[in-house]
């Protein structure tokens, strides 16, 4: 790289996104300095705060950001919200290339009558509360019903159906919130329906978290084997998807099980869709409809509502359906896709060209699709263009210095949490957990993640 000073770079967003890209620039045959701005005390996104405190292989992700942030160059700067202490043009003046790596805050909604009834929850914020994000724990989950509803047949809704189906034994060694804890070991629901608009073939869930359904100790999975059976199209296509094999193989065992003596039932629906949330005042019943699976004409099968309807009482209902990105004031955003329009990471501007120095990864790149691991490749793309930006001198190091960010942050009275002081909350949480054979025992209030911070 040309140049004596190294390039400096903001990364914002600490999630796995963020991560992956920190740790490929700070790889780099190139002096460059990386400062992952994160709005939490926390970083680590939805490895911490999304990914279900039962699975913690899943988690131990983490270990590899923990060494990324020891390599030099590398600063965490928690407690930061871009968008309201620092704006967008000035990230970009403060630094000599911004990575926007903030994923996708919000969740797609359904668009049917009832859906803002009390009781008709995102799943994102029931995953975010009984993971401890410090924004959500005042919500306050009612789960005294008999039944409760996930609509859509992804990761995020098989998770949310595994929580609520999960004994005190199951919980207990894991770092689901005590509140949490509480309220699902004590819940009422003896029934969680699962609904898939679409058909067992075209489930986005994955077979090792379709398996692990099977396995929960005081919960049956259940399956019709009416809804298995396929049609012609589905047939078709399952011939080249092993993906969808495996899936509907486990899907077929689970329909020849016997029903047994545990406490709740799993029940997974297909080709069913709600068309409204109704109750007096607050949740009581769901009606769905029966879809059937037409050719889009594009090589997908769609759900087309038939005329056959249903009404599944039930007390709560959890909404699954994806997330969906939200922008930040000043980048050039895609509302319709929830992305930053971009070319392999290099964020674009209105006329399509290039925006000089801004890069994005991750969901806001790409959407809110893939695994953990997908992320690291999208990382290495968008740092590879970062990087031929550098070599064919589009992108040149400006003598950008870190004071004039602490210096700009202090003056606007910004608490930087600081690598230091995250390590001091992750000592704290550890220390809390270690006595109940717990990974951590999360702080979840804003004022104990600062002031845990504030001890280092
Ligand atoms: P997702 O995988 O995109 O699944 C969304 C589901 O919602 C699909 O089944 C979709 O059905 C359905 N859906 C969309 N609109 C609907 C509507 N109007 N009515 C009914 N159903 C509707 O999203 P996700 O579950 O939020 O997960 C996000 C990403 O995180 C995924 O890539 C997922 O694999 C990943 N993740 C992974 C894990 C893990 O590895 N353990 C855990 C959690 C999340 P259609 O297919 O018909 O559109």
């Amino acid at each position: 790289m040309a140049g004596e000073s190294p390039l400096r770079v903001a990364v914002v967003g600490s999630g796995p996104a963020g991560f992956y890209a920190t740790g490929s620039l700070l790889a780099a045959d190139a002096p460059i300095e990386v400062d992952l701005i994160e709005r939490l005390p926390t970083p680590w996104g939805l490895v911490r705060l999304g990914v279900a405190p039962d699975h913690p292989n899943i988690k131990a992700v983490s270990r590899v950001f923990e060494k990324t942030a020891q390599k030099p160059g590398f600063r965490f700067l928690g407690n930061v919200d871009v968008g309201r202490d620092v704006s967008h043009e000035e990230l970009v003046a403060l630094y000599d290339a911004v990575v926007y790596a903030f994923g996708a805050q919000t969740d797609r909604r359904l668009g049917i009558p009832g859906e803002d009834l009390p009781g008709s929850w995102p799943a994102t914020e029931f995953v975010a509360w009984y993971n401890g994000h410090p924004d959500f724990q005042h919500l306050a989950f009612d789960l005294s019903c008999e039944r409760a509803i996930v609509v859509g047949n992804g990761n995020v809704a098989v998770d949310v159906a595994r929580m609520l189906a999960l004994t005190d034994e199951e919980l207990a060694p894991t770092d689901t919130t005590d509140a949490a804890i509480a309220a699902i070991v004590g819940a009422g629901i003896r029934e969680i329906v699962m609904l898939g608009r679409r058909g067992p073939v075209q489930a986005a869930f994955t077979t090792p978290e379709l398996l692990e359904l099977g396995e929960l100790a005081g919960a049956e999975v259940v399956v019709d084997p009416a809804e298995l059976e396929l049609d012609a199209a589905s047939e078709e296509h399952l011939a080249g998807d092993t993906h969808a094999m495996r899936n509907l193989e486990v899907l077929r065992s689970y329909a020849e099980r016997q029903p047994s003596e545990k406490p709740r039932a799993l029940r997974l629906r297909f080709c069913a869709s709600p068309v409204e949330i109704r109750g007096d005042g607050r949740v009581e019943a769901v009606e769905i409809v029966r879809n059937r699976l037409v050719p889009d004409g594009r090589g997908v099968l769609r759900a087309e509502p038939t005329d056959v309807r249903e009404t599944i009482p039930c007390g709560i209902v959890f909404r699954s359906v994806g997330y969906h990105g939200v922008g930040i004031p000043g980048i050039p955003f895609d509302e319709a896709r929830g992305t930053i329009p971009n070319d392999c990471g290099r964020a674009l501007a209105d006329d399509g060209s290039p925006l000089p120095r801004v890069y994005c990864t991750g969901w806001i790149k790409r959407g809110p699709t893939g695994v953990i691991g997908t992320n690291k490749k999208d990382a290495t793309e968008t740092v590879a263009a970062l990087l031929a930006d550098v070599a064919d001198g589009s992108l040149l190091p400006s003598g950008a210095d870190a004071a004039a960010v602490d210096a700009l942050l202090a003056e606007r009275g910004v608490e930087v949490v600081s690598q230091a002081g995250w390590e001091a909350i992750d000592a704290a949480e550890r220390a809390a957990g270690e006595p109940h054979g717990r990974p951590r025992v999360k702080l979840c209030t804003w004022d104990a993640l600062l002031g845990a911070a504030r001890g280092a």
